[in-house]
């Protein structure tokens, strides 16, 4: 594979399990270094380091509750210190609290809109000072279908995804004239641990619903992510690229 990021630094947050770790493993493959962070994962955290790190060092792992100001200031202070630039933020940390909206609590509405919405402002804000001055950077947002398409049990994390659309074409239009272009990424189903933990019957009709017959593979959405983050998408700025296997359509 082409090494079309070498010398570039990424920040994935979430960064060492499903797709946030496929994101990972790509843009290091790539050639970029890569802060990747974790919140609970931090076993996982430290196999992948000793895995990654075994021949050349390319990444790096960072502890962060995405929804903390501090945790994000302590980040970004390290990869200012260590790195001096940073190129990508990939804004991929994400939970749910599934509840019809008649039943949902306010603590499950916060804590998936804080994550998932306010988490990313956060990383955004805090990145855009260091990619400002260098008048260059890439931010990737990862959405879902939900976001558009709506879910029964979802009204919070359908908001959040929703929202997260809104905050990359209002973040677009504010970055553009310093060449900083901010892009989301909406997948359909993705085999991770989330996946994985409904019945067969479940899946069976997710698979059914997609045209293409299938789920997505996190690889399939790190490839869309890699892309919008490479030279080639120069002139791609504000947009929600869908990678759903025409679930949508
Ligand atoms: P997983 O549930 O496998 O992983 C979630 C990731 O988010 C973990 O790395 C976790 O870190 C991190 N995370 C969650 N809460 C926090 C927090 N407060 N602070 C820091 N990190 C946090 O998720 P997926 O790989 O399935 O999903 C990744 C993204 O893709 C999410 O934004 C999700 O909404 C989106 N998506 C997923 C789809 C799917 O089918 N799987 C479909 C569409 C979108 P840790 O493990 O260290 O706690």
């Amino acid at each position: 594979m082409e090494r079309k990021l070498q010398g570039q630094v990424a920040v994935v947050t979430g960064g060492t399990r499903g797709i946030g770790e496929a994101i990972m493993r790509r843009l290091a493959h790539e050639g970029a270094f890569v802060y990747a962070t974790y919140h609970t994962s931090s076993e996982r955290a430290k196999q992948l380091w000793e895995e990654l790190n075994r021949d050349t060092y390319r990444v790096a792992f960072l502890h962060a509750d995405v929804t903390d100001e501090k945790d994000v200031e302590r980040c970004f202070a390290t990869i200012q210190e260590e790195a001096r630039r940073l190129d990508i933020l990939v804004n991929n940390a994400g939970t749910t609290a599934d509840r019809l909206v008649v039943r949902m609590s306010i603590e499950e509405w916060d804590r998936v809109l804080n994550t998932n919405l306010r988490g990313a402002f956060l990383w955004a804000r805090t990145a855009v000072r260091l990619m400002l001055p260098q008048r260059y950077g890439r931010i990737i947002n990862i959405g879902s279908v939900v976001g558009i398409m709506g879910n029964v049990g979802q009204a919070n994390y359908a908001a959040s995804k929703a929202g997260l659309i809104g905050l990359t074409r209002a973040l677009a239009k504010e970055l553009a004239s310093r060449n900083i272009l901010v892009n989301c990424v909406a997948p359909g189903y993705v085999e991770t641990a989330m996946t994985e933990q409904l019945t067969e019957q479940q899946q069976k009709a997710i698979r059914e619903a997609i045209p293409l017959g299938r789920v997505a593979t996190p690889e399939e959405i790190a490839a869309v992510v890699s892309f919008l983050a490479s030279p080639e998408a120069s002139y791609i700025t504000g947009q929600t690229i869908i990678v759903d296997g025409g679930l949508s359509l």
